[in-house]
């Protein structure tokens, strides 16, 4: 018995691998096409039976061995889930490795003011993430406050935050993107990176009693009412990988 949790139901790996070959598609990893029909081959010098190179392999998108940063309740969750699921080269799988080495994750952290963004994120993170928070982002700039940043220094902080998600985009790190309430298209340009969204939710009148244990800026309470009071796209949206998460009660 195999305990790489690919494989603790091998019934339904070998569904989803017929699914996969049914389908035809090219590597989600390189984009080049798959021959369905490699698989083991001999290895002309050494003798020994080897995965042909270009065989076709499941990939996860989001990494067996970061199943919980993607929500699931265990490796097998996330290693059976088929919309984590994309064909790959044996190859290309191989070189992404873990997932810690250039193919990360976004991860997108909505909720309103003192609902707990930084510190779920910050709990979360691993070494080599890279974590993009506007309020950090204006204070490093001379903005006094470490929350709640208007005026000219939140339009700099703005495109400092933008070019900071362009790069970390390109270096394909993973990123934690901090963000009270994304629009409906921003949303969207999220879910089509194939970012995991978590949406915290610890309720209104906590967000509340929190800015006032904070102290935070004058405008705050307003803009947890605010939050609270708008249909968010992401509390109806089921689709994507839209998570409703409680922060830690130490937050
Ligand atoms: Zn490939």
């Amino acid at each position: 018995m195999s305990n790489n949790p690919r494989y603790k139901n091998s019934a339904l790996r070998n569904k989803q691998r017929q699914y996969w070959k049914h389908r035809g598609l090219p590597c989600g990893i390189c984009g080049q096409p798959i021959d369905y029909s490699l698989g083991m081959v001999t290895d002309p010098i050494t003798g020994k039976r080897r995965m042909h190179p270009m065989a076709f392999v499941i990939d996860e998108i989001i990494p067996v061995s970061r199943w919980r940063e993607g929500g699931y309740s265990s490796p097998e969750a996330c290693a059976q889930d088929i919309a984590n699921q994309r064909p790959a080269h044996y190859i290309c799988n191989g070189r992404r490795g873990d997932g810690t080495r250039g193919d990360g994750i976004t991860h997108v952290v909505i909720g309103a003011p003192c609902s707990g963004k930084t510190t779920y994120a910050k709990q979360r993170m691993q070494q080599g993430d890279v974590l993009i928070d506007l309020d950090a982002i204006a204070h490093a700039l001379g903005y006094p406050d470490t929350h709640g940043v208007s005026g000219y220094y939140f339009k700099i902080a703005q495109a400092a935050r933008a070019a900071a998600i362009r790069e970390a985009a390109y270096h394909r790190c993973t990123t934690w993107i901090i963000h009270t309430a994304p629009s409906a298209e921003q949303l969207e340009q999220y879910n089509q990176r194939g970012a995991v969204v978590h949406v915290l939710d610890p309720g209104e009148q906590a967000c509340i009693d929190r800015a006032r244990i904070d102290n935070r800026p004058a405008g705050t309470v307003e803009a947890i009412r605010d939050w609270y009071s708008h249909d968010h796209c992401y509390q109806s949206s089921k689709k994507a990988a839209v998570e409703i998460a409680q922060p830690f009660a130490d937050w």
